[in-house]
């Protein structure tokens, strides 16, 4: 049998879209789905963003690429806006998220060696997610993910997640810890949200035993849990803080911010990437970024993700098969009480995008900042109706 051209390292669902516009997707046959998964928390401004698409085709008819080894004004525009936003210093640009938490980890090697700590150790949580080149696959918590990519990175040692005293007693016990490295909001494993002074109390530890604090907001940053990052809802500063996803509204780019001694680690030679941060992706960026922060679609996803988790509670208040609806943003998760992976395309059907994540238990939803209220209630009316008929029948053939 021959083989598909395109290697299968995804399980895709059966539809192809040919164009988009806010919260809609319009695929190949002309039916139209309301977008709330928004290419997993990329495109925070909606498909065709006017001033995504403007600043898009204007630079590329301008300038696309040039190379890091000349000054790139659009770049460093990006990084003053990202700067200023953020408290930190400065910036590393690379194209994915797996890329800006590359260059986190060599930081913190580097920052351990600076130290004179040889065998430079990163706390990573378990049921994490950073990634899936070899270091960052590495710190990811999911052994499945790591199977059969043996040897693994060495150098990281794991803790629970929302577990402070797990954290201490691997400072208690192990010398050559030289960083902590943790999402705000677990997003891969099912939107899992820890206690509100977990950061606070991470930053203590760090500020104690020397280590940096480096936050992955690949999902949670550019907006999507109610402030631009979401460690800005905790009072505290990382030493380093990555982005990727919403960040180019789907224009590949990824960022790592540092802070402090972590801001000076690298020097010439040390790091670099052919496109990052090129004039086209950059200057995306800078549309993203300015659109989020002039029109205040930080604080509208605090208030959508409010309605929507509101309304979810509220039409599925006693269904059996609904554990809890939580959400922080516009970060949302049902947790079942078991396995529904096959609502994901149950919801298709009714022309609703959104995925089942945690082990099948969780469907999850990242809408886009955009969306209207009218949207986000067709999102929970039609979701809600999907999840209670198929908890209430036959869950093997669901009537739908
Ligand atoms: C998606 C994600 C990544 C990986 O980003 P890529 O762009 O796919 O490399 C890393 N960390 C978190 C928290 C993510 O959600």
């Amino acid at each position: 049998m021959a083989l598909e051209p395109v290697m299968k390292t995804y399980n895709r669902l059966s539809v192809a879209f040919e164009r988009g516009e806010g919260a809609w997707l319009y695929d190949t046959d002309g039916n139209k789905y309301l977008d709330a998964l928004s290419g997993i928390a990329v495109t925070g401004l909606g498909h065709a963003h006017p001033a995504v698409t403007h600043a898009i085709s204007e630079q590329a008819a301008r300038l696309i690429h040039t190379s890091n080894l000349y000054s790139i004004p659009l770049q460093e525009q990006l990084a003053e806006r990202l700067t200023r936003i953020s408290g930190m210093d400065n910036v590393f640009f690379g194209n994915s998220g797996a890329e800006a938490n590359e260059a986190a980890i060599k930081i913190a090697r580097r920052y351990g060696h600076s130290k004179g700590i040889d065998l430079p150790t990163i706390i990573v949580m378990e049921n994490s997610f950073h990634g899936r080149t070899m270091a960052t696959l590495s710190a990811t918590g999911n052994r499945s993910a790591q199977a059969g990519f043996e040897p693994l990175v060495a150098g990281f040692v794991r803790a629970p997640f929302n577990d402070v005293d797990a954290i201490r007693t691997i400072a208690a016990n192990n010398p050559n810890v030289v960083a902590i490295l943790v999402e705000p909001i677990q997003g891969e494993s099912g939107v899992m949200i820890p206690a509100d002074d977990y950061l606070a109390q991470l930053r203590d530890i760090c500020d104690e035993q020397d280590w940096l604090l480096m936050l992955d907001e690949v999902q949670t940053g550019n907006g999507r849990t109610g402030t631009y990052f979401a460690y800005q809802q905790s009072g505290i500063v990382p030493d380093v803080v990555t982005t990727a996803k919403g960040l180019g509204n789907g224009m590949p780019i990824g960022a790592c911010l540092a802070s402090g001694n972590a801001a000076k680690v690298f020097v010439p030679g040390n790091h670099g990437s052919t496109f990052g941060g090129n004039p086209l992706a950059s200057a995306a960026a800078l549309a993203v970024v300015d659109t989020i922060c002039n029109e205040g679609l930080a604080e509208r996803a605090k208030q959508l993700g409010e309605r929507i988790v509101n309304g979810f509670r509220e039409q599925l208040s006693g269904a059996e098969y609904v554990k809890e609806v939580r959400g922080r943003g516009l970060m949302i998760a049902i947790e079942l009480t078991e396995a529904g992976t096959e609502l994901a395309v149950l919801a298709k059907v009714k022309g609703v995008l959104l995925n089942v994540t945690g082990g099948g238990k969780i469907v999850r939803m990242l809408p886009p900042l955009i969306m209207s209220d009218t949207e986000a209630d067709l999102l929970v009316n039609t979701i809600s109706k999907l999840i209670k008929i198929y908890s209430a029948d036959d869950r093997a053939k669901p009537r739908v």
